[in-house]
């Protein structure tokens, strides 16, 4: 014998044993959803976790079966997440913004076996229930309340449960290829589809997501993960929250800009991540408190294009760095994050904001590349736009429930995106397939041109759609909302974008509008304004 390794299967429970033995004393914080605050620490949580995995076998609850959330980020979604993938159970994180009939259609799709439920979720449970077909216990996540018992009879109490559970628990040895969550695409188009991540997956994927090229995290950090567990597995933070011994800020039901600037400021947070229009909140809240964030030392920003005017506030206002990252429900969810590299030291402040712009790298672990129409492969110059593919580590094969792969007969993952790639893998996002904006025969990428109106002095929010037009078949069409007490104009809009790119890319009109439709994670939803305003170039006088 030459000699040879130990082989460990790689097991999303020994990041929890590793964060209970070194970093027991680590605290972690969670708003409740009726306000209070619990904090706890990773020796609390190892524990709770096994107690609640014993506790879920007492229940009956066996291996592979899919256990659901209707849950904000707290300590008992933590635990809950930990205990069921650690136990060889699959946590079934539900997004309760969907419809009824959504969620309905999700659950009973995965055949989902127990649900826990916050107080916040409880009146949507009656009004499910009946339709749900694989459902066997329903539990609350909280102490025993008359008021869930009516509105929920025969549901379990989260608090009494966990205490039927053995502190001792083992936590199970199995295959690192094992399931051990299930998350549902936003699915703007279509039913929602499964993606099933293995531990093998998530591990990989919690080991590279850390590290200093990406999202730097470590045990000196204090991270807020304002993205919901829900959507993508919080971008993978609580994996790396543990592996780490990191402090995680659970947010809870608290994602308003007021709340999430009292979260920062209170815990001294370093690292936070959510989605644009969470952060648009946020600075709005910064500025009318006069908070200056001061321990904020970073922030990403994925889930929908960055706009450049919140880069450059983050850094000038606040000496915060953005990460601009890109990812998928069906990437685990990380593709690309925006890193520098030693040949970027000398970029002017102009040239950085404008690397920002872009989404960033891929990590080792991510393969990308673009493709034309017919399928061949086009060069990564900077230039060229094609259809964005994938390959990699923690990538969906195959969608839950579905028997043919969802790849290119090459194996590659077709993401739906169009994107450029430069030479070092620096890659911009130009718009999803279904939003890039076709006028003339010319392409038109919306994210940019929202972009720029987002940096409109009084916008608060822009979204860019491609609409018929009687010339040029569609042309780009800008739906504004003013910023509170802002009265800027539709002229003020349009001269953002002089000089700024071609004149025949400028959009014709802005329309105002009280809102723009939102996501349940937090993404404009350009479907729902492409049927309001389908015919506003088609009108008389437009
Ligand atoms: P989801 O799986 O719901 O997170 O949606 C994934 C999609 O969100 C991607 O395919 C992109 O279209 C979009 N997306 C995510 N991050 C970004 C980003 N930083 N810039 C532009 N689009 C993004």
């Amino acid at each position: 014998m030459l000699g040879s390794m130990m082989k460990r299967d790689l097991l999303i429970s020994d990041l929890l044993v590793h964060a209970g033995k070194y970093h027991s004393d680590t605290e972690n914080i969670s708003k409740e959803t009726d306000g209070t605050i619990t904090t706890t620490n990773w020796g609390q949580v190892a524990e709770g976790s096994r107690r609640l995995a014993s506790a879920l076998g007492k229940l009956g609850c066996a291996f592979g079966d899919r256990i659901a959330t209707l849950a904000w980020n707290n300590v008992r979604h933590l635990n809950i997440w930990f205990a069921v993938s650690g136990s060889g159970l699959v946590c079934h994180t539900l997004n309760p913004r969907l419809f009824p009939e959504q969620l309905i259609f999700i659950i009973n799709d995965a055949v989902d076996k127990a649900l826990f439920f916050d107080k916040t979720f409880m009146p949507l449970v009656p009004g499910i229930r009946d339709h749900l077909k694989s459902v066997d216990h329903y539990i609350f996540m909280g102490s025993r309340d008359d008021e869930v018992l009516a509105a929920v009879p025969d549901t379990l109490f989260y608090d009494e449960l966990i205490e039927t559970g053995d502190a001792g628990y083992d936590w199970p040895q199995f295959s690192e290829d094992t399931p051990s969550s299930l998350c549902y695409t936003s699915g703007t188009t279509g039913n929602p589809k499964g993606v099933l991540y293995c531990h093998r997956s998530t591990m990989l994927h919690t080991l590279i997501v850390a590290q200093k090229d990406t999202l730097a995290i470590s045990a000196r950090d204090v991270v807020l993960p304002v993205v919901p567990m829900f959507h993508a597995n919080a971008w993978g933070v609580p994996y790396i929250a543990a592996m780490c011994g990191t402090t995680l800020v659970m947010p809870g039901p608290g994602l308003d800009g007021d709340s999430l600037v009292d979260m920062i400021d209170t815990y001294k947070v370093t690292f936070a991540l959510g989605v644009p229009t969470i952060w648009q909140m946020l600075l709005a809240s910064a500025r009318k408190k006069g908070s200056k964030l001061e321990t904020l030392e970073r922030n990403v920003i994925g889930g929908a294009a960055a706009p450049s005017s919140m880069i450059i506030e983050f850094r000038d206002e606040y000496n915060c760095e953005t990460l601009h990252g890109w990812g998928m429900t069906e990437m685990s969810p990380l593709g690309t994050l925006n890193q520098t590299k030693a040949k970027h030291a000398d970029l002017t402040t102009e040239e950085m904001v404008n690397l920002c712009l872009g989404q960033g790298r891929p990590p080792f672990g991510v393969d990308l590349r673009l493709v034309d129409e017919e399928g061949n492969v086009l060069p990564h110059d900077g230039e060229t736009q094609g259809a964005l593919q994938v390959k990699g580590h923690w990538i969906v094969e195959t969608y839950y429930g579905k028997d043919a792969d969802n790849l290119t007969e090459d194996g590659w993952f077709d993401t739906g995106d169009v994107a450029t790639v430069d030479a070092d893998g620096f890659m911009i996002i130009r718009d999803r397939t279904k939003d890039i904006i076709k006028s003339g025969g010319e392409w038109i990428s919306s994210v940019e041109l929202e972009g720029t109106a987002m940096g409109t002095a009084g916008i608060a929010m822009a979204a860019v759609i491609g609409v018929r037009h009687p010339k040029w078949d569609e042309r780009p069409l800008v739906i504004a909302v003013r910023a509170e007490s802002a009265n800027v104009s539709e002229a003020d809009v349009l001269a953002q974008y002089e000089g700024t790119i071609a004149k025949w890319q400028i959009p014709e009109k802005v329309i105002f509008a009280d809102a723009i439709p939102i996501s349940g994670t937090g993404k404009m939803l350009k479907v729902e304004l492409r049927e309001t305003y389908a015919d506003a170039y088609m009108m008389e006088g437009a």
